[in-house]
């Protein structure tokens, strides 16, 4: 079965993305509102009901904000590692709560789930790598630092969505205060864009068809400066490379 994917927003004010295989469809994060998320499911011609499983890569509350109430308004199964797990409301049910293990793949109806975890500054946090048995989409939007274990996971994808939060020299010149400038650009904060290109570098990308920047950050990055960098580092064209943007995400894609 064919493998498909789409954003339904990407940045610091909320994140959420489906990979959809036949008749499974799972969302990574849901860092929107009960109402938004509806809205912006719609928009890329879906229901709450059809959503079969909420994966969560950490507990910021751009990726997990809205999981709670979303996957209990429509009793939805919640996939997180146990150090997120803690995240979760004290009266959320069990019975919907599935602990993984950041190294060991599960699979969710017809899509087959790979996490790894990343550097980022949250209690276990992971990212993942989706797969219908043919085609694989990576996905890595909070890491601090580029690991060999996550060039491993993303080489020999088919898509790619990667975080290119910021611009170095737009941040450091920005209006953040010099403590989050610091956490930002630090080993377990957020990619720049150059950081994102010596990743793109560093992978296999012999099967790429779809490379999209992510998380870009609206005060210290601009989707231009993301694009060069990605179509930089793949040698493409940049007008290959996509954009997620915080307010539409992107439209559907086939994997
Ligand atoms: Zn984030
Ligand atoms: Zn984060």
């Amino acid at each position: 079965m064919a493998l498909r994917f789409t954003s339904l927003g990407s940045g610091s004010s909320g994140n959420g993305l489906v990979v959809e295989s036949g008749d499974t469809r799972v969302m990574m994060d849901c860092g929107f509102t009960l109402g938004d998320v509806k809205t912006r499911l719609e928009r890329v011609g879906l229901a709450p009901s059809q959503i079969s499983g909420v994966v969560v890569t950490h507990e910021h509350d751009d990726h997990m904000g809205g999981v709670a109430r979303f996957a209990l308004r429509y009793a939805i199964p919640v996939y997180l590692t146990r150090g997120t797990a803690q995240w979760l409301p004290p009266d959320f049910p069990a019975v919907l709560v599935k602990c993984i293990d950041s190294h060991t793949p599960f699979a969710i109806g017809a899509v087959s789930v790979d996490p790894f975890p990343v550097p980022h500054d949250a209690r276990e946090p992971v990212q993942y790598v989706f797969s219908d048995g043919a085609a694989r989409l990576g996905v890595v939007t909070d890491l601090g630092t580029v690991t060999q274990h996550v060039v491993d996971k993303l080489s020999g994808c088919e898509a790619l969505v990667i975080e290119c939060n910021h611009d170095l020299d737009m941040l450091m010149e920005g209006p953040y205060p010099v403590s989050l400038k610091h956490r930002v650009a630090g080993r377990f904060g957020h990619l720049c864009n150059a950081d994102a290109s010596r990743l793109v570098a560093a992978l296999e990308l012999s099967k790429l068809r779809h490379l999209i920047a992510a998380h870009l950050s609206q005060q210290n990055n601009k989707p231009e400066l993301a694009v060069r960098a990605l179509s930089g580092a793949a040698g493409c064209e940049p007008g290959w490379v996509g954009v997620a943007t915080q307010g539409d995400g992107f439209a559907w894609r086939d994997a």
